[in-house]
């Protein structure tokens, strides 16, 4: 039985191996210590004996990316992740833009798409997203704000974007004289930086970018008027994608840094890839502690993202908007991602109007598309509040939502986006001056509950992420080690190829109907209660205690039989009268998982 096992693991890890798509002879690494001290610098100083070549770095985040000569992937990684000044080293993923139709666009000039509107006034789409630039325009805060682009480049010279001087310009950088005057590590980065050629020129070589940029625009201003009128949001184009819209994690981490370090109030993130990246998660948060809101493409594979993450989309960070496509009737469109836990709202992503390179315009579909309106949509509430944090704006965004009953148990808002009606909101908010502390240990494992409120037990899918996570960040550690915690998780990694089996709509573990006794302790307050139900990822207790939502609390549950305790700390994401409370586990080590599983075993399913 025990060999069975062994080759089970190993036959699970190797599969995702197989799945998992990243830069040849790349990898990135973080380092435990701080650049300058002896630690960091008696590693980086062996790099060339370790077959290793520095290719970039972000010291103050003691991140690096390296070449590897002679060597795999693999080997790099099981070599550093021996070595006691490696925090983690991981593959360099290799991340795609979420366009579906990326065949050749069709150009249409100005005059041919009014033509085909019969002269009518044209918008970047028909879908309902209830957008009046005339609205919204009017904005009273500050005089503008900017959207990074982390896309395929930016047509710079398309007259939709010279007209309406929408080109973000680093005015600390003088153009062409070679130095890096603003000293941010970017030669003549006047209007943004190109990652894929490592220069200055953010030409567009895919048409993506050029037009997730005039999708922006378009919640600002008429990007059909002629001319277009000077636009309120300023795109700062990072491209990190190439001409075939593939980049890889190194670059975008490299974007995201940028766009946040050099005044960026939103990133814009039509791409992504289906492998955890704890780098790229890290920059992510970053860009969250900074206040920067982070919109991201739901992804355009017809998956449920709370059982299939899709990165960054799925990232547990309370600043990503995830955004599902939706179509002129309000459903989700047949390719979009979708997902009740993870992702946000719908926006229109199907035969979207907007600007691509070459001065034309053309219509393009994909979460790709709806993300922007989204972006652009913070960018306005920016504009009337600029210092409201991304949370606030995230939070704003999921109550205007308009409710579509196609869109019921697909995204969490059951909604889309409705960009008057958040602005209009945001207007009149008063704005939090603080928002909840973030960290990935902590954050992974108790994100946002309003997010993840659910029925029943309560939040499951952590459960299943923190899974994900272990088993996409194998490459990360030592291999023995991960066979050995691969074993100890045993029966839920077994629990979790049933699930991976069944089918693909499931997107909760099961929770079983049980009878056990709790102590609870909130705060120095020691309660008492019962357990009527449990899952790997929560319990719902049942406590005459009052507990507040959102409240920690830590939880001894005894099994049914009273032989057994386990001790998991909660955060309660929802109450109901007759005071049951959802208690979301927000650490649970494998050894409260097995015991989880052994109690359940045979008990009756929770409906
Ligand atoms: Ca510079």
């Amino acid at each position: 039985m025990y060999k069975l096992y062994v080759i089970l693991i190993f036959l699970l890890f190797s599969i995702n191996l197989q799945a998992q798509q990243y830069v040849d002879g790349e990898i990135i690494v973080k380092l435990k210590n701080s650049p300058h001290t002896p630690q960091a610098q008696n590693f980086l100083g062996k790099v060339s004996q370790k077959g290793m070549a520095m290719k970039g770095s972000w010291a103050g985040m003691k991140l690096y990316h390296f070449a590897l000569q002679n060597k795999s992937v693999e080997q790099a990684i099981q070599e550093l992740s021996a070595d006691p000044e490696v925090e983690y080293a991981e593959p360099n993923y290799i991340l795609t833009k979420a366009q579906t139709d990326s065949t050749t666009v069709e150009e249409f000039t100005l005059e041919e798409l009014y033509a085909q509107s019969g002269g009518e006034s044209l918008t970047t789409t028909d879908a309902p997203i209830n957008s009046k630039t005339s609205d919204v325009s009017s904005y009273s805060g500050s005089s503008n704000v900017i959207v990074a682009v982390i896309d395929t480049g930016l047509d710079t010279s398309h007259r939709v974007f010279t007209e309406s001087e929408a080109i973000w310009k680093n005015s600390d950088e003088v153009p062409g004289n070679g130095i890096d005057d603003d000293n941010n590590g970017y030669v003549d980065d006047v209007n943004g930086w190109n990652y894929v050629t490592q220069s200055s020129y953010v030409y567009d070589d895919d048409n993506h970018g050029t037009h997730v940029s005039g999708i922006v625009l378009s919640t600002a201003v008429d990007i059909f008027e002629t001319p277009v009128p000077v636009s309120p949001i300023k795109i700062m184009p990072l491209k990190f994608l190439d001409g075939d819209g593939k980049g890889s994690t190194a670059n975008a981490i490299k974007a995201i840094y940028y766009a946040v370090q050099n005044g960026a109030d939103v990133l814009n993130n039509s791409w992504g890839g289906s492998s955890y990246s704890l780098s790229l998660h890290e920059a992510v948060s970053f860009a969250y502690n900074q206040g920067v809101a982070f919109v991201a493409a739901a992804g355009n594979s017809s998956n449920n993202n709370d059982s299939a993450p899709m990165y960054p989309a799925s990232l547990d960070v309370p600043n990503v908007v995830s955004v599902a496509a939706t179509t002129s009737q309000d459903s989700l469109a047949s390719f979009s991602n979708y997902g009740y836990n993870t992702v946000v709202l719908g926006s229109p992503g199907l035969y979207i109007r907007s600007t691509i390179a070459g001065g034309n315009y053309g219509y393009m579909s994909g979460t790709s598309m709806a993300a922007p309106f989204v972006a652009g949509l913070a960018a306005l509430m920016k504009l009337n509040q600029p210092s409201m944090l991304s949370y606030q704006i995230k939070d704003i965004i999921k109550s205007e939502a308009d409710y579509s009953s196609y869109l019921a148990g697909k995204v969490f808002t059951e909604g889309r986006v409705n960009i008057n009606n958040t602005v209009q909101a945001a207007k009149f908010a008063s704005v939090e001056s603080s928002q909840p502390s973030y960290s990935i240990s902590e954050g992974m494992r108790s994100l946002d509950s309003a997010e993840a409120q659910q029925g029943g037990c309560g939040l499951v899918s952590q459960v299943y992420n923190d899974f994900q996570k272990q088993k996409n960040n194998k490459s990360s550690r030592a291999l023995n080690s991960m066979i050995l915690m691969g074993l100890l998780l045993l029966p839920a990694v077994i629990l979790l190829v049933r699930r991976m089996k069944a089918p693909v709509s499931r997107r909760r573990y099961e929770r079983y109907e049980i009878d056990s006794s709790v102590k609870l302790k909130v705060g120095e307050q020691e309660l008492v209660g019962q357990v009527s139900c449990i899952s790997l990822g929560g319990a719902q207790v049942n406590t005459d205690a009052l507990l507040e939502n959102g409240g920690v609390v830590s939880m001894s549950i005894s099994s049914p039989d009273g032989k057994d305790v386990i001790e998991v700390k909660g955060k309660v994401v929802w109450s109901a009268e007759k005071k049951a409370y959802g208690v979301q586990f927000a650490e649970t080590n494998s050894q409260t998982l097995n015991s989880i599983t052994q109690w359940t075993r045979g008990l009756s399913k929770s409906s």
